[in-house]
């Protein structure tokens, strides 16, 4: 039996990362929201052994996948002698502050807990996506997340509408995680000031936020000028707000109705960059 699942991309609606800890690690404050662009992941039941395949070929299939580490995380979780057969069919572009990979991990660790009926509850799956990647857990929640602490703690967030559209563009060089951090620590912070109530109070009156805020923004940006040009082209054309998605260099625009992103869409796809229109899940 093969069962297939959707794997949805994120963007950061408000991402105020706090200096670095004497252990290394960044304490955050995020507001996540999934999006209808995605990968779609698909798991077959194997006696033994994790086997993985990807449309992209850029993509690594071994053991650096981070599917194939979740996949190795569960059967150790579990101390189950099974395997996999993972395909994964990819649409969000990697290495782009989308959560590419771990959303790939999430859809793998539910579709075994389907598969392997292991009846654990999403709690105990983000315990074990957890190790492997800090996205990984709320891409197993999905929807819209406050996320805190060193990106573990998530608390959902229930908004009555989301009426608004969500234009991405790529614009290409993807950025490492772990260099944007490097980059956001040796630049003066210029923590946020607000909360992500004033992202929230809006959306929960079904508006478009206006103040967001991403702290990646100011190590990214000044090295990323393609990023800054899809910002500035997105607010152009009829983007209410735009921002930089996680560590980058995606952009994301909001906009009021699905008409109003068309004239972003062909702007950018004029300019050469990839765009994906979407809206949030
Ligand atoms: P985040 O927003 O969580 O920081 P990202 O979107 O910036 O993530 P990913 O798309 O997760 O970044 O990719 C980061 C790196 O992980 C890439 O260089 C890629 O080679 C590697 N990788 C491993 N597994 C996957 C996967 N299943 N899909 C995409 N990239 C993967």
């Amino acid at each position: 039996m093969i069962l297939s699942l959707n794997a949805y991309a994120k963007i950061n609606l408000y991402l105020d990362v706090h200096e670095k800890r004497p252990d290394g690690y960044h304490d955050l404050v995020s507001v996540m929201q999934q999006v209808s662009l995605h990968d779609t992941i698909s798991v077959r039941r194997l006696d033994s052994g994790i086997t993985l395949t990807c449309t992209d070929s850029a993509i690594p299939t071994d053991e650096r996948n981070i599917a194939h580490k979740c996949a190795r995380a569960f059967f150790d979780y579990f101390r189950l002698n099974g395997g996999a057969e993972i395909h994964i069919e990819k649409k969000i572009p990697a290495a782009a502050g989308l959560a590419g990979g771990s959303t790939d991990g999430a859809a793998v660790l539910t579709l075994l807990n389907r598969l392997y009926g292991t009846g654990a509850d999403a709690e105990t799956l983000c315990e074990i996506g957890a190790k492997i990647g800090a996205d990984v857990p709320f891409c197993i929640m999905g929807g819209t997340c406050i996320c805190e602490g060193i990106g573990e703690i998530l608390t959902p967030v229930t908004l009555p509408k989301k009426n608004y559209r969500i234009l991405i563009a790529f614009p290409g060089n993807g950025v490492s995680t772990a260099e944007a951090f490097r980059a956001l620590d040796s630049t003066p912070s210029d923590s946020a000031g607000h909360i992500p109530d004033d992202v929230l109070i809006p959306l929960k009156s079904g508006e478009i936020p206006k103040k967001l805020y991403n702290s990646f923004e100011r190590a990214v940006l000044p090295v990323h000028p393609a990023a800054v040009r899809v910002k500035e082209i997105l607010l152009k054309n009829g983007a209410v707000t735009a921002m930089m998605s996680g560590s980058g260099p995606s952009v994301f625009g909001l906009f009021s109705s699905e008409e109003s992103l068309h004239p972003a869409e062909n702007a950018l796809m004029q300019a050469g960059f990839d765009v994906y229109p979407c809206e949030p899940v």
